[in-house]
């Protein structure tokens, strides 16, 4: 480095103090706004072992950052580690701006490390370079406008690293202008990270630490005077964590069914209207969080697909903010639709969400001579609303009884069953969603229930998961994984087989984890083949969060786009695992094709091994 004159020092001091002040003004507000937020009363540090393993990956490795984007995504992982190997290097030029400087040009450890920067400098110079023409010249819509910002400190990061690989050509190692070029860089570039969405820089590995245990959780309610998320007085830490967070890459509006079919609902909007109410009103202000920065109707949009949250390369969990939102709307009277008041009133009288009697449900369990559970039995075959009053779903419940019977395994089912409070709980109705769990718990209870089976994931769910806050339930598996555990005693297929496409349905695949269990089945009985979008990007059908009950869609129907897909596949048959797929993709097929793949459940496929019948018809 170059000797620095006491003036020059003096100087760098002095602009070194205007940065650092500069950074802080703006990190302190925003730090200021997270300690202020009410404290989450859900969080809880454990399980260490997993958040220092998604931070190892997330963070350190920059998995989910390259796994989901591979291209753009080894570009940032290149400039995040560039960022950790230069901390040294700055240092140490700060230190040198005061004659301190560590790292020497001659010995061992010096000249290695000035070395090994330089192949990460000349990595971050190309992938930074990569990433501003992909942002500039590619422009994918979902980055949303062009930002200045990015490319001002796209272009200083440019600038860090020529800088830096110019003081390693012989005879520019004391150059004076490269000194004082690398360390305005540097300054100028500090106070813009948190004034910008770089901020994340700082943010994302407390974020992904800290981040909900589980994937779309709904936190329980913390005593009767917590209604969800109604004013900024209700918005927690974590919540404004993950707002300050967003680095606005759209990764979360690029996969959402809503966005994608010209709803209103953009999820990345959702944690951007989160920190602009900070911003303007911050975390002390009875300002309803619904008007300004956050929409109503894009929030009863959501089918809680889940594939925001999902995406999200640092941590935002968008569910707990577009239920929580709900929830203030729904439990203080602010969300007034006609739809939602008749599904609560339907879940309130009769139990169900389909508005059906319930001697409709006991009409069918006579005619299809289930027997009623009474401790002796291996499981607890649960119907769910469209198990049993849905034709379709009572096709599928069906199929699986036959399935079940065939095996010689135990089941009856429950004389009274009420909804699980799914499309309650999703729709921010906890009253409603509380009643109907703990009516069924104490069924399940009383009637000594030890396993339960279901061919609805949304009820696997909310049983499994959202019943917890109110007891604990038998456990319960989905009728995928029972298949995918029984296969070898299911009947060989005869003949070549259909050529069959599968659609993941989000309730069974992000949110359980189930994947190649229904893939499975399908194999067993034809030719599996996979639509554009699949297993862990699976595409919503559009009927979850409460949403098959809310009438008609804006813009395109989410089971539309959906359907295209499946039907380009050019399979004979669409294999669902879900009633609520099953009854969307019902009419969607028939609008997309003239000559529509048939519709079946996995269920239904298995079970027409079992007999040359075709399965019982309502
Ligand atoms: S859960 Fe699905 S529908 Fe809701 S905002 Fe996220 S991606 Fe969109
Ligand atoms: S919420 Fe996450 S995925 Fe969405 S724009 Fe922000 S950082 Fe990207």
């Amino acid at each position: 480095m170059p000797q620095l004159s006491r003036p020059e020092s003096g100087l760098f001091l002095i602009l070194l103090a205007a940065s650092l002040f500069g950074f802080w003004r703006r990190f302190d507000k925003v730090w200021r706004v997270i300690r202020q937020s009410k404290k989450d009363p859900d969080f809880r540090l454990q399980p260490l072992g997993r958040r220092t393993a998604d931070f190892i990956w997330e963070v350190m490795l920059q998995g989910k950052v390259i796994s989901q984007r591979p291209l753009p995504g080894v570009a940032h992982a290149w400039v995040f580690w560039g960022f950790c190997v230069f901390a040294l290097i700055t240092i140490n030029h700060f230190a040198e701006g005061v004659g301190f400087g560590f790292l020497k040009r001659d010995g061992i450890f010096g000249p290695f490390y000035f070395g090994f920067a330089a192949i990460f400098a000349i990595a971050v110079a190309v992938s930074i370079s990569g990433l501003a023409f992909r942002r500039y010249v590619i422009r994918p819509k979902w980055l949303g406008p062009l930002s200045k910002e990015s490319g001002i400190i796209a272009l200083l990061i440019f600038l860090l690293m020529g800088t830096y690989l110019a003081t390693l050509v012989h005879g520019w190692e004391h150059s004076r202008l490269l000194w004082w070029a690398h360390t305005l860089t540097i300054l100028v570039f500090l106070p813009l990270v948190p004034h910008t969405k770089h901020l994340h820089l700082l943010l994302s590995p407390a974020t992904v630490f800290f981040k909900r245990d589980t994937f779309s959780k709904i936190p329980p309610l913390a005593g009767d005077e917590d209604f969800g998320l109604d004013t900024g007085k209700d918005i927690t830490d974590l919540i404004s964590l993950q707002a300050f967070t967003c680095v606005e890459c759209g990764r979360c509006t690029e996969h959402c069914p809503a966005a994608n079919t010209g709803k209103v609902l953009n999820p990345k909007e959702i944690a951007l209207g989160v920190r602009g109410y900070l911003n303007e009103f911050g975390p002390a202000s009875d300002q309803p969080l619904l008007g300004v920065h956050l929409s109503q109707e894009a929030v009863f949009q959501c089918t809680t697909c889940g594939s925001c949250e999902y995406q999200c390369p640092v941590g935002v969990q968008h569910l707990p903010m577009i239920i929580g939102l709900r929830r203030g709307a729904v439990n203080t009277g602010k969300w007034e639709d006609d739809y939602g008041t008749k599904l609560f009133l339907n879940l309130e009288r009769n139990g169900n969400s389909l508005g059906f009697s319930a001697n409709e449900r006991d009409k069918f369990i006579e005619k299809q001579e289930f027997p009623i559970f009474d401790g002796t039995q291996e499981y607890c075959l649960w119907l769910g609303c469209m198990g049993g009053y849905d034709p379709q779903g009572r096709e599928i419940i069906a199929s699986l009884a036959r399935i079940l019977r065939g095996l010689n395994i135990t089941f009856g089912v429950l004389r009274k069953e009420r909804c699980t409070g799914d499309p309650a709980r999703r729709l921010g109705n906890d009253l409603a969603f509380g009643e109907l769990a703990e009516s069924n718990l104490e069924t399940l209870r009383a009637s000594q229930v030890k396993k339960i089976i279901s061919i609805c994931p949304h009820c696997v769910r909310t049983i499994s998961t959202d019943w917890g806050e109110y007891g604990a339930a038998p456990p319960i598996e989905h009728h995928s994984e029972f298949l995918a555990r029984h296969l070898d005693r299911l009947p060989e297929r005869t003949g070549a087989g259909e050529k069959i496409v599968y659609h993941d349905p989000c309730y069974l695949g992000r949110y359980r984890n189930v994947y190649d269990e229904p893939r499975e089945v399908v194999r067993k009985f034809g030719s599996l083949t996979e639509p554009a979008r699949s297993r862990e990007r699976s595409f919503c059908c559009g009927a979850g969060g409460g949403l098959a009950f809310l009438g008609e869609e804006k813009g395109k129907r989410v089971s539309a786009e959906r359907a295209e897909e499946l039907v380009a596949t050019g399979a004979s048959v669409v294999a669902a695992a879900c009633p609520f797929c099953n009854t969307m993709f019902r009419d969607a097929l028939a609008g997309v094709s003239a000559t529509p793949p048939r519709l079946l459940d996995i269920a239904q496929i298995a079970a027409a091994s079992f007999a040359p019948e075709k399965t019982v018809r309502e």
